[in-house]
């Protein structure tokens, strides 16, 4: 039994080789819990870990209230976000507490086929789930069949709707729902996606229940996540906190640059929030009070030296690229906001007419995609010229920024990290 109240929950047991399933059991030894799974999820109060928050319970049951056909289990552990190594790390420690939350939804939802998909470009998460997959199945041929599926890498390809598409006719594309919450099908059976740190998190409240899970994070935000933090560290790493736990206790424990200037949060369509904030927690109630979430548990902290304008210019030009192209609005308009960034930036280039481009770009785009990958773009450039306000005032008025001429790049885009980049002409 995991010790109640205390850190480490999701990485209890975790060494530098993932859990087989005898040593999984050994650290996870269950509980006797009688009460139904659905109302511990719903006492939990657990949120979904990939970026929407939405409430888990409220997910599932929506999608065991649907009649007829045969129903669907989807893992997402496709980790779009590049600052992000909390999926791959998981799974490096303990795959079979993901696949327990996946066969205890799939009870609930009345599911016969579960759907682990990872992406192919990521070999160590691939081979941690075939082993353990092959563990389980091994172990016991009643319950729902367990399948790896293993689309390509892209950032729109986690997009749960492109997820579900992909299943089911070898697409990577989101589809547009008008309306949410929708239902995604397989054929003709519902679909329930949850993120593979979601999954872990069930699979603890299915073993220990609610009140325990409950013993640690806030009354809105209960239990603990994994934070990926990147940037200004030593390293990029992976750590669990409690939520509630305020950002700069979660930089220190990062080994991050203890005076930033700024740090993003949520991921690549996340929001960009002043170092002047960080004593607040980290948890949903609370950072959305000063116009940030937790979103997919990304955290990029970028130094003093840093020009936040060409970060964000960087990391739109790397979302533009990712779009699947389907919406105008999305295809043409991010490029766009992408070239408005750049030529902010370059005291040679008309920063005023990009400045006032960029405003109106932003309003014209914003909720025009089928998916919502352009309306994180937005929220991003937004924050930007919010928190970078010094740097866009020195570029309006032809004066390059302190840090214009840095090399060092915080937020990682390794694609770009490539090319020649030819913004400071
Ligand atoms: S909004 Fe962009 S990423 Fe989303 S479906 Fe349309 S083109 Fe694709």
């Amino acid at each position: 039994m995991i010790p109640a109240d205390s850190l480490p929950r999701l990485m209890h047991g975790a060494s530098d080789r993932p859990l087989t399933l005898s040593q999984h059991e050994q650290a996870f030894t269950p509980s006797s819990n009688s009460t139904s799974l659905l109302d511990e999820l719903e006492a939990s109060g657990l949120t979904g870990r990939g970026g929407a928050g939405f409430p888990t319970a409220r997910k599932a049951r929506l999608i065991r209230e649907q009649r007829g056909h045969s129903k669907f289990m989807v893992v997402n552990a496709m980790e779009g976000e590049p600052a992000s190594h909390k999926d791959q790390t998981l799974l490096g420690a303990n795959p079979h507490l993901v696949l327990d939350g996946a066969e205890y939804l799939a009870s609930v939802i009345g599911a016969n086929h579960i759907a682990v998909c990872v992406a192919r470009d990521n070999p160590a998460a691939v081979n941690h789930l075939k082993r353990a997959i092959h563990e389980r199945t091994r172990r016991s041929l009643r319950g729902p069949k367990l399948e790896l599926h293993t689309p390509p890498w892209r950032y729109v390809a986690g997009e749960e709707s492109a997820l579900v598409h992909w299943l089911d006719d070898n697409e990577s594309l989101p589809q547009y729902r008008p309306h949410r919450p929708h239902i995604l099908k397989i054929g003709h059976g519902a679909v329930l996606v949850d993120n593979a740190e979601t999954c872990a998190n069930v699979g603890l409240i299915g073993r220990f229940g609610a009140e325990w899970y409950r013993g640690l994070g806030t009354a809105d935000s209960p239990g603990s996540t994994l934070v990926s933090v990147t940037g200004a560290v030593p390293r990029p790493t992976v750590i669990e906190v409690e939520l509630g736990t305020p950002l700069r206790t979660i930089l220190a424990t990062a080994h991050a640059d203890p005076d930033p200037q700024a740090v993003l949060l949520g991921g690549y369509g996340g929001s960009w929030l002043s170092a002047t904030y960080l004593d607040v927690p980290y948890c949903n109630e609370a950072l959305g009070t000063v116009g940030v979430s937790t979103g997919a548990g990304v955290i990029v902290v970028v130094a003093k030296n840093a020009c936040g304008i060409v970060e964000t210019q960087r990391i739109v030009k790397w979302m533009a690229n990712e779009s699947a192209r389907q919406c105008g609005p999305c295809a043409f308009g991010l490029p766009a906001l992408a070239d408005d960034l750049s030529q902010l930036a370059s005291p040679s280039r008309d920063p005023q007419g990009a400045y006032q481009r960029l405003v109106e770009r932003c309003q014209v785009i914003e909720g025009r995609g089928a998916c919502r990958h352009p309306d994180g773009v937005i929220r991003l450039v937004r924050s930007a010229l919010k928190v970078f306000e010094t740097d866009v005032d020195s570029h309006l008025h032809g004066a390059a920024c302190s840090a214009a001429r840095s090399t060092r790049h915080y937020a990682s885009v390794p694609s770009l990290e490539r090319e020649e980049e030819l913004i400071w002409e």
